[in-house]
């Protein structure tokens, strides 16, 4: 079998920009804003969640900054860090499969998902986040089992499963396996569901393709943030398959909002406060206990009603002599 070098995007081919993501920067030009063009210091814009303090844009953010950023004092323990990529089908696209990872390790992931467990706000939790600048966030088998893993911890320690997506999609240097992935993450999610333990979405951007179609859709409540791309495939991919213009705001969080596919789009700044309010409620008494504290309200109540019923003919003929109290009594004849 041949060797020839797979060719995997004319465009990235002839240099131009790669579909998903935030547009290509140069190198130390990570800290200006590609919309407004403010420039901020590393503990400036570290202090303000990643997020451009003139005009709310959202820069990308390494899973380990979301963890740093999300966990109580910053501490959280990882959960299967060990795992490493393997090249299972020795795969050549411009370069190695290899290379590329290694490439991608020297930036100081190990993967494109670090899972760890973690309180946010005292609440505890397990939150998977994700990397989009470790191969395009890409799902491979270590993507996929690290998940799992979060899950399975999430269901051995009782406590919800909080994901964090940026992503182009499955990996396609892994094949099949990569899309085997998809079913691995949605299992491990059947059985956190059959736990009665509750799994939070967070779509950050770009989250698309394999991951949005498998367990990124699946969350019990659903967070975007501001800005997002949230779509199965990026509007460049359709806007050429189609031919035809898509609307400026296509797969935008906000417009995700408007069709029901999230259920809030929350500031990056929030997001502490808003999960560990959230955290806090699935935290309250079980269903069945609230259920019957429900019933015992609703039986106190209408012992109070009927109590009320019984003073009401004395209370309506006090409140007939006053003027303008005819209003009170629809049915006059009926009181006769
Ligand atoms: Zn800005």
């Amino acid at each position: 079998m041949s060797r020839r070098p797979i060719s995997v995007s004319i465009d990235r081919l002839r240099g131009k920009r790669p579909d998903a993501g935030t547009a290509r920067r140069l190198p130390g030009d990570e800290r200006s804003c590609p919309r407004c063009q403010s420039h901020f210091r590393a503990d400036e814009i570290d202090r303000n969640c990643y997020v451009c303090a003139v005009c709310d844009y959202h820069f990308p953010m390494t899973a380990r900054q979301r963890l740093d950023h999300l966990a109580d004092d910053g501490t959280w323990q990882e959960i299967a860090g060990e795992l490493r990529a393997s090249d299972p089908l020795r795969f050549v696209d411009l370069q190695p499969y290899t290379e590329r990872v290694r490439s991608a390790e020297a930036k100081g992931a190990t993967e494109a998902i670090t899972s760890a467990s973690l309180a946010i706000q005292g609440q505890p939790c397990v939150v998977a986040a994700m990397d989009f600048g470790f191969l395009g966030g890409s799902m491979g088998s270590v993507v996929g089992e690290r998940f799992a893993r979060a899950a399975e911890e999430a269901v051995a320690q009782g406590v919800p499963l909080i994901s964090i997506t940026a992503s182009g999609g499955a990996r396609m240097q892994e094949g099949v396996l990569a899309l085997m992935q998809m079913a691995k993450t949605i299992v491990a999610l059947d059985e956190l569901g059959d736990a009665g333990l509750p799994f939070v979405m967070v779509l950050a951007h770009p989250t698309t393709g394999g991951v949005w179609a498998s367990f990124a859709s699946l969350g019990d409540v659903t967070y975007a943030e501001p800005g997002a791309l949230i779509a199965f495939s990026g509007p460049r991919v359709i806007e050429q398959t189609t031919r035809e213009k898509l609307p400026a705001d296509f797969g935008m969080a906000e417009r995700q909002l408007e069709h029901g596919h999230v259920d809030a789009v929350v500031d990056r700044r929030e997001l502490p406060a808003r999960l560990g309010r959230l955290l806090a409620i699935f935290a309250r008494p079980a269903h069945d206990e609230a259920q019957s504290l429900a019933s015992q309200l609703a039986q106190n109540g209408s012992e109070r009603a009927a109590r009320v019923a019984q003073a009401l003919p004395g209370l309506s003929r006090r409140l007939r002599g006053r003027p303008g109290a005819e209003d009170l009594n629809p049915h006059p004849a009926d009181d006769a």
